[in-house]
Parts: structure tokens; C-alpha cells; sequence
């Protein structure tokens, strides 16, 4: 770990510029990667931060989050107390953003979460070289290979095909996969009406306002008659809740990158998973530090040994960074 970029309680923080990067607690000043909630808290006193990522903070949190947001261009340099602040798309989420400090000629990125798979609801990861590249692990296993997301969205539309008295109950998070999903389905060409639970309408909304055709979309609440083949998405958590009840005969989906794991699906609940992740599978991961080429690899939030222990035989300096506060929101 350079010494100028230290773990403390409240997170990781860059000493000379005083600032945290993702802090688990209220801090006088942060950086955000991006606006899911393990990233971004509320309360802090000053966030730096993508216009995105500042106006869902705003959709999620209201008004009073933070004292001061300063907003920040992909790309963009700022200087804070001699350290240099870019913010890189990092392929996640729109307005996710990794976040390259450089400070006495020493660079560092740190990823965030991101993705290598394109998404058309935000900018691509763009492979920016360092000393050090501080890298997620969500999905750090060789076993872990996403399939391709085209092919897992289909199942849907081929379910709702051959399932045509049923309705479609689609658990996906609010925040990224809602729309990426309807993104990859219109995609497909399906046209019908997609119909959000209440909590998913915000943030879809903000996604048509920053020019994310989503297609036509209607609240859940507007659906009085069930002819069989509706589809709706809803947050996984109402899935199996009081909600969910009033749709009779369902098939019940999860989006996830953790659907590859049958205990799950079984645990769940679920009659029909499907396999799309905002986060890279293994060989996104080993292949991105490659492009990456950096001197010195940190891993965290995740599973770190096997990504550790393939490093180490690669000849990468590497080692755990295990920052606590981080759980999956966004699988
Ligand atoms: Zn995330």
C-alpha cells in the first residue's frame, strides 16, 4: 500500500488530499465511485462525485445527503492538495466511475466495480495504465465465467412464449440491471409493455431522462386485468413478499450473476434464472489487470485468494486490501 493511500475505519483515504474514496461512514470529504448503496452513503459533508451518480444519490437519498456535491466529467482533471483526480468510466452502471489519483509521480486506480462486457446503459471501462491498480473481486473464482447476456435475457421472452397464461415476476436490482435488462429485451425485439414494481420507477426514469430508451414502461400498479404474459420487474426482495402474492399463477425469475449457483436458485425460490452480472467473471478480471499492467495489484471486496494466488504466480506484486462495508447490491 503506498503511504500516502491508507485503510483507515471510514475507509480507504488519500492523506495529502484529505479525502475518503467510498467511506463506510459519514466523512468531511468523498470521493464516489457510484451510486449503489455500498458505494454511496449518505451524510457525508462535501462528495465528489459523476453528475450521475450525484442525481441518484439525490433520487435515493433526497435533498439533504450531503452539504456540498461537486460534480466531475469523465476525464476531467482536478487537483486537491497536490494530488491529481481523474474519474475513468469503469463500464458498471451509469455514472460509474473508477478513480485515478496520481501524487508525486505515483499513479493509482482504484476500479470500483466494474465490467468488461458492453452495456448500452453506460460508457465502456476504459483500461488506464499505473503503479497500482486496486481492483473489486466480486466474482473471483475461475468458475466463475458469465454466459453471454443476449442469450440469458432471451430465456425470458422464450418463457413468457411458452408460458403465455402466466405472468413473469423478474427480480433485478433497481439500480443498473432494471434497465440494462429492458435495454437487452428491446434489443431482442420485445415490444410489449414492461411493467416496474413502484421502486424501480425512479431510477428508470432518470435513465429515459439521460436518453436510455427504455421502450414503454408502466407502473404495476396501472395493471388491473392479468391476461397472462405480463411481464414485471421488481426489486428481488419482493419477490416472495405480500406484493408478490397478488399475481396468482407466476413464473419467478432473478436476475443475477450468483444464478450460476443452484443452492441459490433453490433457496430463492426462483423457476427461472438468469445469469447477467454488472461485476467481470474471473477471466474479465485476470484479463483487465493484464491491460492494466500495473506494478502492484490490491484486491477487495470479494474473493480475494484465488485472484491472489494467480497474481503471485503471474509475478504481480499483490496483496489484500479487504475493505469491510461492501456486500452485493448489484450482482
Ligand atoms: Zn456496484
Amino acid at each position: 500500500m503506498k503511504k500516502w493511500l491508507i485503510k483507515r475505519k471510514s475507509g480507504l483515504f488519500c492523506e495529502p488530499g484529505n479525502f475518503y474514496i467510498d467511506p463506510i461512514r459519514p466523512v468531511e470529504k468523498a470521493l464516489i465511485t457510484h451510486a449503489h448503496t455500498d458505494h454511496a452513503r449518505p451524510n457525508n459533508k462535501k462528495i465528489l462525485a459523476t453528475k450521475e451518480t450525484i442525481d441518484i444519490m439525490k433520487i435515493r437519498y433526497q435533498e439533504n445527503y450531503c452539504k456540498t456535491k461537486q460534480k466531475i466529467s469523465y476525464g476531467e482533471s482536478i487537483n486537491m492538495s497536490g494530488v491529481k483526480v481523474k474519474f475513468i468510466p469503469a463500464g458498471h452502471i451509469l455514472g460509474s466511475a473508477q478513480i485515478l489519483l496520481e501524487y508525486k509521480g505515483e499513479t493509482v486506480v482504484i476500479s470500483g466495480d466494474y465490467k468488461r462486457k458492453r452495456d448500452k446503459t453506460c460508457l465502456p471501462f476504459e483500461v488506464n495504465n499505473c503503479n497500482t491498480f486496486i481492483t473489486e473481486a466480486t466474482f473471483a473464482l475461475p468458475v466463475f465465467t458469465h454466459p453471454n447476456d443476449k442469450l440469458e435475457a432471451k430465456k425470458i421472452i422464450d418463457s413468457i412464449n411458452n408460458n403465455s397464461a402466466q405472468t413473469h415476476l423478474i427480480g433485478v436490482y433497481a439500480l443498473g440491471k432494471c434497465q440494462r435488462l429492458i435495454c437487452l429485451l428491446r434489443d431482442l425485439g420485445f415490444n410489449k409493455t414492461i411493467y416496474l414494481h413502484g421502486a424501480l420507477i425512479k431510477i428508470s426514469e432518470y435513465y429515459v431522462s439521460e436518453e436510455i430508451k427504455l421502450g414503454a414502461i408502466k407502473n404495476a400498479s396501472e395493471l388491473k386485468d392479468f391476461n397472462g404474459g405480463e411481464l414485471i420487474l421488481c426489486p428481488p426482495s419482493a419477490l416472495h413478499d405480500r406484493w408478490s402474492q397478488k399475481f396468482k399463477d407466476t413464473v419467478k425469475g432473478f436476475v443475477s450473476g450468483w444464478m450460476t449457483i443452484k443452492q441459490r436458485i433453490k433457496q430463492k425460490n426462483i423457476n427461472l434464472p438468469i445469469v447477467i452480472s454488472d461485476h467481470a467473471d474471473w477471466k474479465e478480471l485476470t484479463d483487465t489487470i493484464k491491460e492494466v499492467s500495473p506494478e502492484k495489484v490490491l484486491v477487495t471486496h470479494g474473493r480475494d485468494e484465488a485472484l491472489l494466488s494467480f497474481l503471485n504466480k503471474k509475478g504481480y506484486k499483490c496483496e489484500s486490501l479487504n475493505l469491510l462495508g461492501f456486500e452485493d447490491e448489484d450482482d
